[in-house]
């Protein structure tokens, strides 16, 4: 995985993907990005839109979920989340340390090709 902004994260497998901070959940979330111009994400780190909503559920339950758009660098949780954060709006928080540490993340280094 490698840190594109302080707020994003990419990875290549299983296919090439884009994450950030879900701070209802305590973890990263993924969605799949296409190499060249992905027309759900405008790129811009700071005030990232994705057009879909995102949508995590965990095992069989499917009260057991995590909704929310991702609009002009807000992150906006529908109410059927089933974590504390259900039905607020927040600025996407940056990727905080101890994800960083447990997902052995590394910043994208400006010397390489
Ligand atoms: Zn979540």
């Amino acid at each position: 995985m490698i840190l594109v902004s302080k707020k994003f994260v990419t990875r290549k497998t299983p296919a090439l993907a884009i994450g950030h901070y879900c701070i209802g959940c305590d973890d990263l979330h993924f969605v799949p990005l296409k190499a060249k111009g992905d027309e759900n994400f405008n790129y811009k780190f700071n005030l990232a839109t994705f057009k879909k909503t995102f949508h995590f559920t965990w095992g069989d339950d499917a009260s057991n979920q995590c909704r929310y758009m991702i609009i002009s660098g807000t992150i906006r949780y529908f109410s059927c989340c089933m974590h504390n954060y259900a039905g607020v709006a927040m600025t996407l928080p940056d990727i905080p340390q101890h994800i960083l540490e447990s997902f052995d993340i590394k910043p994208k280094k400006g010397t390489s090709k």
